[in-house]
């Protein structure tokens, strides 16, 4: 089976120091048939100040440099994980054009509260407590989300992590999913759907993986084609972990490939 890891950071993201030959040395070792760096680039970082950029020759350099170490062994793709485009599309479009021929993928993220609560990334809000809380953010991530994939659809190849506030919410001690969300979680399916793009499967380094097969049912219902799955990991053991399991889920789900990006254009790889 071909197998790729579509999620990863290296060092170029400011939560990460891990450089990407390291990250291709693991994905070697694994067995991957692709890995693809997808470094953040957020149009607000985790503190809430505006990005109007991204470091393209330091990621083509780090790039050209592991490429030469795995070359014939690995497929390494350039990807870029790309946070709030909803917040000035303008800046997001033109650094994706920066990107230029070499960027094949673009997830598209929303990490942090956008226009309140100092515009912070959702790991640093303490939800202990505070169920109403976790249900405001909950409503704000999915309607960023609405925004992106009806106004910014050439923002994003992926929708990543549509389930990112449950990892601090669920953090924080409260048993929520996204069940009292499917109609509004629909709405965005049959968008990313229509507009032919994919949903990943983002296993939180194999830590989420029970969320995903009700959203995986109601993406093929609402006319999901393509799927893509990254482990987010943020250093080389955290590699590929649970994407085995996730590629049962989207199996079991009804979809017959997984889909890779070349060039920001589906590549169904045969389950
Ligand atoms: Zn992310
Ligand atoms: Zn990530």
């Amino acid at each position: 089976m071909y197998f790729c890891d579509s999620h990863t950071h290296t060092q170029l993201s400011p939560d990460s120091d891990a450089p990407l030959e390291s990250m291709a040395r693991q994905a070697v070792s694994l067995g991957l048939s692709a890995l693809y760096v997808t470094d953040h680039c957020d149009l607000m970082d985790g503190t809430g100040r505006r990005v109007t950029q991204f470091d393209w020759p330091a990621a083509q350099t780090q790039l050209g440099r592991a490429r030469k170490e795995v070359q014939g062994q690995l497929d390494l793709r350039l990807g870029l994980e790309l946070g709030s485009a909803v917040l000035d599309p303008v800046i997001a479009r033109d650094i994706l054009a920066q990107g230029g021929d070499e960027l094949d993928f673009v997830l598209g993220s929303i990490h942090n509260w956008l226009g309140e609560r100092d515009n912070i990334d959702l790991y640093f809000t303490d939800f202990t407590g505070d169920p109403a809380l976790a249900r405001h953010c909950l409503d704000r991530c999915l309607e960023h989300t609405w925004t992106l994939v009806t106004q910014c659809p050439d923002c994003y190849d992926s929708l990543a992590h549509i389930i990112y506030p449950l990892r601090y919410i669920q953090r924080d001690g409260h048993c929520m999913d996204l069940t009292d969300y499917e109609d509004r979680v629909r709405a965005i399916f049959s968008q990313v759907a229509a507009t032919g793009h994919a949903l990943e499967v983002n296993t939180c380094r194999g830590n989420n993986l029970t969320e995903w097969p009700p959203l995986l049912s109601w993406f093929r219902e609402c006319g999901g084609e393509y799927v893509t799955l990254g482990s987010d990991a943020h250093r080389p053991q955290d590699l590929a972990k649970g994407l085995r399991e996730a590629a049962e889920l989207v199996e079991a789900a009804g979809f017959r490939y997984l889909t890779t990006y070349e060039k920001r254009r589906p590549v169904p790889r045969k389950l």
